[in-house]
């Protein structure tokens, strides 16, 4: 089968085997050329499939050594559909992680759900023992109750006010205008119970109940804070409450593991990276792209890879954690440098559309984009044809 980008409404509905095999590659070649830390021997990363949460695995796997027991809700190819990017990301770190000799696990399903939680708890006990670290890096668009059997939608709103702001679309290259309408309240409530910190500590309790946790173990989730021009619409929004949720909830579960274990948890705000709902979040686009511009120019761009190795390595088991007045571990310190705010923004505000479009950080954009779904890759040859159905035979460990 030849596989081309397949986009609908600026959502990959396709992901290129071959491509998602060339960003794991890169992501271990990036790893294997960065100095061993002293970290966590297990470690169980919620959502560790893609974005923050693979870039997570892949970095302790190779800079610490670490076991890793993934769970992630990814679809499997069938028929003429080629299975999601995060699929073959788990497929592939499976096989190219052989190398390291360790316990590398995946488990595919709703991690929302009592049972999963109990399955991958059976498993700690039966082949790892007890968890060093937990990272949760879940990003999800809904969430089953599992006690009234209904879907929970999450919602990227404002709260108060509708908001206008500019996305690309990523097919015609163009820049058009994005309105997102206020959220009620219901909604405010419902993306709180989808993003927000409970089902985190939901999984806390249960690795506690079981006593799966070991001494000084350590617990992580990543929130995003962001500049005056992502305000209204991110930390002023929906998501922004779910994020003060899981605030809150890290605080709830660091004194249980603080108390129980001298361990920690830990909420780092990360640094807004390329990601599947960039486009639907107005300024987000633009911002990140004019973001990677203005960092790059200052030589302080970081790969997604380098961004949560300097995390564990320097932050989370190294002696450079930079805390705000909350707790937080602020690894985003580089993009918050009011120098390359001030820039960033002057980018975003003085340029015309189509200035906007030619920055080096708009290509980049695009071009990552593309490549979380296997896509423009210079090494793979896209013309060529993929066998899916040999392909379809290859199943996460
Ligand atoms: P992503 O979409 O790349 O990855 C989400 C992961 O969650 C995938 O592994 C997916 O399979 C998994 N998942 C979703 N629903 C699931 C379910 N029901 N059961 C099991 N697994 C499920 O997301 P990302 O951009 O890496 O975001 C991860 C976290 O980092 C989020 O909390 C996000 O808010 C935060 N964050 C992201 C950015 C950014 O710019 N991308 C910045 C700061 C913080």
């Amino acid at each position: 089968m030849i596989i081309k980008p397949s986009i609908r409404s600026n959502f990959f509905t396709n992901a290129h085997p071959l491509g998602c095999k060339q960003n794991i590659i890169n992501q271990i070649q990036e790893a294997k050329m960065l100095p061993k830390f002293q970290g966590p021997k297990n470690v169980l990363i919620i959502g560790g499939s893609s974005g923050y949460g693979l870039a997570s695995r892949i970095a302790l796997a190779y800079g610490a050594d670490a076991n890793t027991i993934s769970v992630s809700f990814e679809n499997e190819p069938k028929g003429s559909k080629t299975g999601s990017a995060g699929w073959w990301n788990n497929i592939y770190f499976q096989q190219l992680a052989k190398e390291t000799n360790h316990i590398h696990k995946d488990f595919i399903g709703d991690a929302f759900s009592p049972d999963m939680k109990q399955k991958v708890v059976n498993y700690i006990k039966g082949h790892v023992g007890k968890i060093d670290l937990v990272i949760y890096s879940l990003a999800s668009g809904g969430r089953l109750n599992y006690q009234t059997n209904e879907l929970i939608r999450s919602h990227i709103k404002t709260i108060g006010e509708d908001a206008i702001g500019k996305t690309i679309d990523i097919v015609k290259k163009e820049i058009y205008d994005l309105t997102v309408t206020s959220a009620n309240e219901q909604e405010i409530i419902d993306t709180v119970y989808v993003m927000g910190g409970s089902d985190w500590y939901d999984w806390m309790k249960i690795l506690d109940e079981s006593e799966v946790l070991n001494q000084q173990a350590k617990t992580i989730s990543y929130t995003y804070i962001g500049g005056p021009t992502t305000e209204k619409i991110y930390r002023g929004g929906t998501l922004g409450k779910a994020k003060e949720d899981l605030e809150k909830h890290s605080q709830i579960i660091h004194e249980m593991m603080q108390k129980k274990y001298q361990g920690e948890a830990l909420i780092s705000s990360s640094k807004a990276v390329t990601t599947k709902a960039s486009v639907f979040i107005p300024q987000m686009t633009i911002y990140v792209s004019c973001l990677y511009d203005v960092m790059t120019r200052h030589h302080v761009h970081e790969s997604i890879l380098k961004h949560k190795y300097r995390l564990f390595s320097d932050m989370v088991y190294g002696n450079q954690r930079i805390l705000d007045e909350q707790g937080r571990v602020r690894l985003d310190h580089l993009e918050m440098d009011p120098k390359i705010q001030e820039e960033t923004i002057r980018l975003m505000t003085t340029s015309t559309n189509e200035e906007l479009l030619s920055l080096e950080g708009t290509h980049m954009f695009l071009r990552e984009f593309y490549q979380i779904n296997g896509f423009e890759f210079e090494e793979i040859n896209y013309e060529e044809d993929v066998p899916l159905d040999h392909l379809s035979q290859l199943i996460p460990n």
